[in-house]
């Protein structure tokens, strides 16, 4: 009888990860006070530099080849648009519950109100001409055509697109078409193709878990450099800077937990037969990376395979819903957008009205579908819901400092946001086989 051996909890991976978090932030936490901020720059960020590179260098293969195996071994094309049409739809309806919850708290709340005068003014001298850079960002995304998003999905040089990981749309479009081309071909031709697609598609996931072996480093690297970014040598920064925002950052904090832990869980018990307790431990490994790149797109390799392996999502649903998440389906940044317009609106003594909290819901929802996977893009597109609703965008000002803190929980949020409708999807199309038959670590 085949006995499995449960390993020791140390040498499961999300263990490792999180020792190498806390140990990241303490030696965080010392370099800044004593000084090594520069050190630790040198040589203990390296290390996380290079594991986010290596993440980002096999998003693009990964997505390539899994979608075009995915694609050309569907049996039927309408599936596909069918998926499609759900997956949109979802997508834009957790985001809008997202900015529904975060409006409720804030508005509730008020973490604005109790901003004091001059605590506004230093926070809006400290952050001045960061808040210049995220406004030019964001004008150069609002002087570009209505239309634009759509037409640059497609792009007009394969090589190109996937020669930037910003582009991840433009090669889950040429992959579907690539895809779709081999199922119209005869057999005889497109199955050494296929064949090769496949054994590429194995590799790279053989490189994710290589890669993953590194994670507890990565880590390690990522937490100390963002700490001593923060505090700078200076400790008594991080902490002034909390006092003042602390009621703002536990609204934000609030809402991504209710929508973490109540709508999600809501989700998979009514289309799935996944505990959320099996769920969160299925993916908490992409969760934790999330949270220590501040990046889902590169999280995305480690998401597909935790939902594959450890969720039984099929590979068709995994390598089509979570790339298209990773760039469209942000719940958290979304969120985050409508706590932070509330709140700047309030601590400018500006009472916003209906018609405005209106638009904030739908700019909020259209902003976090152009927000890029990336750390910090979230508050670019924040410029855009203030002017929709005449707030001064200088007002980002106020919020800039504790931005990578938050910037941290609400990635969490969009990683577990893609991860929950990947499985929802999965089990609507008869694809999800939980649990699965050979879960890994
Ligand atoms: N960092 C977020 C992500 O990659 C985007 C943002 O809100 O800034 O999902």
């Amino acid at each position: 009888m085949l006995t499995i051996m449960k390993k020791p909890w140390y040498r499961l991976l999300h263990w490792q990860i999180i020792i190498g978090m806390i140990l990241g932030v303490l030696f965080g936490v010392t370099a800044a006070s004593q000084g090594w901020s520069g050190w630790t720059k040198d040589w203990v960020s390296p290390f996380g530099a290079l594991f986010i590179k290596m993440l980002k260098l096999i998003a693009v293969p990964l997505v390539l080849t899994s979608l075009v195996t995915g694609v050309a071994s569907l049996s039927d094309v309408k599936k596909l648009s069918r998926m499609g049409g759900k997956t949109i739809g979802l997508y834009i309806g957790t985001t809008a519950v997202a900015v529904l919850i975060g409006l409720l708290l804030v508005n509730a709340l008020k973490p604005g109100k109790n901003l004091p005068e001059d605590t506004r003014t230093q926070l809006q001298q400290a952050h001045q001409t960061d808040a210049t850079t995220r406004q030019s960002a964001a004008k150069q995304v609002q002087e570009r055509g209505k239309l634009d998003f759509i037409v640059d999905i497609v792009p007009d040089n394969f090589f190109s697109s996937a020669s930037s990981n910003n582009n991840m749309l433009q090669v889950v479009f040429v992959s579907l078409l690539l895809g779709v081309g081999l199922t119209m071909t005869p057999n005889k031709q497109s199955q050494p193709v296929l064949n090769v697609f496949d054994g590429l598609m194995e590799a790279v996931i053989q490189i994710v878990h290589l890669i993953m072996r590194l994670a507890p480093i990565g880590v390690f690297g990522l937490m100390a450099n963002t700490i001593v970014t923060l505090a700078q040598d200076d400790l008594g920064q991080v902490k002034d800077l909390l006092n003042a925002l602390g009621f703002y950052c536990i609204v934000v904090v609030s809402g991504l937990a209710v929508h973490c832990f109540v709508i999600y869980p809501i989700l998979l018990k009514l289309f799935t037969n996944i505990p959320y307790r099996r769920f969160f431990s299925g993916i908490s490994s992409a969760q934790l990376l999330a949270f220590s790149t501040s990046s889902s797109g590169a999280t995305l390799p480690v998401t597909m395979d935790r939902c594959q392996k450890r969720l039984g999502v099929s590979e068709e649903v995994t390598s089509f819903v979570l790339p298209l998440g990773a760039t469209i389906n942000m719940d958290g940044t979304a969120l985050y957008q409508a706590v932070a317009s509330v709140f700047i609106a309030q601590a400018l003594g500006m009472d916003l009205t209906l018609a405005a909290q209106a638009t904030i819901v739908l700019t909020a929802v259209l902003a976090s579908i152009g927000t890029a996977a990336v750390p910090g893009a979230g508050i670019i597109m924040l410029v855009i819901i203030l002017e929709a609703i005449n707030v001064p965008s200088e007002g980002i000002a106020l919020i800039l400092g504790v931005d990578r803190i938050l910037d941290m929980m609400r990635t969490v949020t969009n990683v577990t946001g893609d991860a929950t409708v990947a499985t929802v999807i999965a089990a609507s199309e008869n694809q999800l086989n939980f649990p699965p038959e050979t879960p890994t670590s």
